[in-house]
């Protein structure tokens, strides 16, 4: 049965596999290539500096996955109280390794 809540449903459940199978997409600002292109007067096309949004990464974390991380992060504090050591602050959350 088809319903108007049918379809959002299914579009949430592919964007989260989305985000499962490739958490990084491409940087929208440069569209994967870490930097700005600047086309010359001749018409060739050029490399500017690199993409202020992804610092020349060319990825950028899914919203998804951002949230996911958020989510998992709150849960560790709140499930895991580890006096004097905090487990995984400051990771590697928002950059992509290389
Ligand atoms: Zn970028």
């Amino acid at each position: 049965m088809f319903t108007a809540t049918t379809i959002p449903l299914i579009v949430t459940l592919c964007y989260i596999g989305l985000c499962v199978a490739s958490p990084y997409g491409n940087c929208r600002k440069c569209r994967g290539f870490g930097f700005k292109t600047k086309i010359t007067r001749r018409g060739r096309v050029k490399r500017g500096r690199d993409c202020r949004r992804c610092h020349g990464h060319g990825r950028r974390i899914r919203i998804g996955r951002w949230i996911y991380n958020r989510a998992a992060r709150i849960y560790r504090d709140a499930h895991t109280p580890a006096p004097g050591t905090r487990p995984g602050t400051r990771s590697t959350e928002g950059t992509p390794r290389r």
